[in-house]
């Protein structure tokens, strides 16, 4: 089995769902993923599409690192030296866009990468009570129930409005009755469906939405668990998994805000 090595690149996975539960690439009949990182992969390109510019680039660093004086993200440069070797650095993709330019500074990618190992490990030094309080709220505010009596509640009053319409066509096709009183009728009907309708669909937004901030969480969970002790090399399924982002500060600060909300200096 392979590793996913990249962080997730939606043109180069295609994948296609196979008979035995396991996922493979089209033109290539070794399974490279199991069904739990095929998830977690399509929650991550379904997060990208909304995210818009926040994850259009496909480097692992793209979208990840948020300036600390204007709050937009890095992005990479090319430097080049008076040596004519070619150097990347990461900085404020509005650090010459705004009146007051960001001072915050310029990375590269190995120290973000360090840095970053650093933080991961403090998250890990307080694996046990992150889970347990993640598992709690979890269980406290992911939780669909009421939402979906919600929707089920208004489901019926679709129903019922819907039925009350058809009956009041079919009325008015066998029983001659003044048009405008009907119209008004029929107007007044069709309009607290519509608004039921509108109700019915925010609602099954908010279930959807909720949905996949679990999906996350879970994934997050799942990885926190899975990592045992300490962190010693880089890890993209880490930075993939676990972190939310990253913000540069302009003292030279380099915070890493995980998917659970908490921040560890790197
Ligand atoms: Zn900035």
């Amino acid at each position: 089995m392979y590793a996913l090595n990249t962080c997730l690149n939606s043109s180069s996975l295609l994948f296609i769902r196979a008979t035995n539960a396991s996922y493979y690439v089209e033109n290539n009949h070794e399974a490279i993923i199991d069904a739990e990182t095929f998830e977690m992969v399509q929650r991550e390109l379904a997060r990208r599409t909304k995210g818009k510019n926040r994850h259009s680039g496909v480097h692992l660093l793209s979208g990840r690192i948020k300036c600390g004086d204007c709050g937009g993200w890095y992005g990479s440069k090319v430097w080049h030296s008076p040596e004519k070797c070619k150097r990347t650095v990461w900085q404020c993709n509005q650090k010459y866009k705004n009146e007051v330019r960001c001072t915050t500074p310029y990375l590269d990618e190995a120290s973000v990468k360090e840095r970053f190992t650093v933080a991961v490990n403090q998250l890990l030094a307080g694996r046990d009570a992150a889970i347990a309080a993640y598992e709690q709220g979890m269980a406290l505010t992911l939780d669909t129930t009421e939402l979906e009596t919600q929707q089920q509640e208004l489901l019926s009053e679709m129903e019922i409005l819907n039925g009350m319409i058809q009956q009041m066509i079919r009325q008015n096709a066998m029983v001659a009755q003044d048009q405008n009183e009907y119209n008004q009728r029929f107007d007044a009907l069709s309009q607290k469906f519509k608004e039921a309708e509108a109700k019915k669909d925010a609602v099954a937004q908010q279930i959807s939405d909720i949905r996949d901030r679990r999906g996350t969480m879970e994934d997050f969970l799942r990885i926190l668990k899975q990592q045992d002790g300490e962190v010693t090399v880089f890890s993209e399924k880490l930075w993939c998994g676990l972190l939310d982002y990253a913000t540069a500060y302009a003292d030279g600060r380099l915070t890493f805000t995980f998917k659970n909300g908490s921040t560890f200096e790197g």
